[in-house]
């Protein structure tokens, strides 16, 4: 773990450094407190602070009260190392944001569990942070094919709509629906059918430009999100996906299975109070129409055929 010394005795700093470097602390050393700053003001500091009180420019004290302002997801524990024993000192420093308070000369055995407490609760911020980024990704991703889920497809639909609304600009929306796909479950098995879902998945997102956005709106149906795109670009790019899914048969383990998509396509010009909801029901006629009309195809959605690859 790397800490931040700031102290401004060469004698103590000296000292400080060399107990840390041998408890296998990765040590970044500042002489005093605008040093120290610095470091953290650059965004990348250490997540563990020990900084001396008196220091000229600013003290440890303004600098503990500046990091707390800093608004950073990684929380800097801050401990003062000080001469400086009144009650109304310590007091005054974790009232400035400290988490702990040493005083000088220190004790190494204490400073040592003292160091390591603070890991701890580092430690333990990391994996709350780790644990809340896993519940967010289960709750806005579907597992099968690592897509946006449905709700999660719609919010970024209606947020690009809003968008759209705010810079006068189109947004393509195309609903995705794989063909005869329950044949592929019936005849060839629940799990063959899900490979074919996650290289169906993989075909698309290869297709797809960087800021387009797909999720899986229900079994083998998806809603792809495409901002700043018109009419002819949603189904130019809806062809593309379709001449790739259908380009190779998708490799089982035994066999190798053709597949292929309908599309519905529809774009939604930059106007005012246009609904995710409302502009997928039109896509979903779209794709309805090319469900219609023979599947593997594009449909637009006034229903006029867009064009083969
Ligand atoms: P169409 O061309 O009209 O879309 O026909 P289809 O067979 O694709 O459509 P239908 O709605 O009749 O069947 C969809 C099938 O998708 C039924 C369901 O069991 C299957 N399915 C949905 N989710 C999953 C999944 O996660 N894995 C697998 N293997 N199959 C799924
Ligand atoms: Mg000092
Ligand atoms: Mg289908
Ligand atoms: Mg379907």
């Amino acid at each position: 773990m790397r800490v931040l010394i700031a102290e401004d005795d060469p004698v103590s700093r000296r000292v400080l450094e060399a107990s840390l470097k041998k408890w296998g602390y990765d040590v970044l050393v500042a002489c005093d407190g605008d040093e120290a700053w610095e470091v953290f003001e650059s965004g990348d500091g250490p997540r563990l602070a020990i900084l001396d009180w008196m220091m000229p420019g600013l003290d440890g004290i303004e600098v503990s009260r500046r990091i707390r302002k800093q608004s950073n997801e990684d929380y800097v524990y801050v401990m003062i190392l000080t001469s400086r024993g009144q009650k109304q000192d310590l007091i005054d420093a974790m009232a400035a944001g400290a988490d702990d308070y040493v005083t000088k000369p220190f004790d190494a055995g204490e400073l040592r569990v003292r160091v390591r407490a603070a890991q701890r609760i580092l430690d333990l911020q990391d994996e709350i942070i780790a644990a809340r980024e896993s519940l967010r990704e289960q709750a806005t991703h579907d597992m099968l094919t690592g897509l946006l889920n449905r709700p999660a497809i719609i919010e970024a639909l209606q947020r690009a709509l809003d968008h759209g609304e705010r810079e006068k600009s189109r947004v393509g929306v195309v609903m995705a629906d794989l063909d005869h796909f329950k044949r592929i479950n019936d005849t060839q098995g629940h799990k063959a059918g899900d490979t074919v879902l996650r290289e169906s998945v993989r075909r698309m997102r290869s297709v797809l430009r960087t800021y387009d956005s797909i999720g899986r709106y229900g079994g083998e149906e998806f809603l792809l999100v495409l901002p700043g795109c018109d009419e002819d670009g949603a189904i130019a790019l809806a062809e593309r996906i379709r001449c790739c899914l259908g380009e190779e048969p998708v490799r089982l383990c035994r066999n190798s299975l053709e597949v292929t998509a309908s599309f519905g396509v529809t774009v939604v010009e930059g106007c005012r109070g246009q609904t995710a909801d409302s502009a997928i029901m039109v896509a979903d006629e779209a794709l309805y129409l090319a469900k219609e009309r023979g599947r593997n195809r594009v449909e637009r959605a006034r229903g006029e055929p867009a064009g083969a690859c």
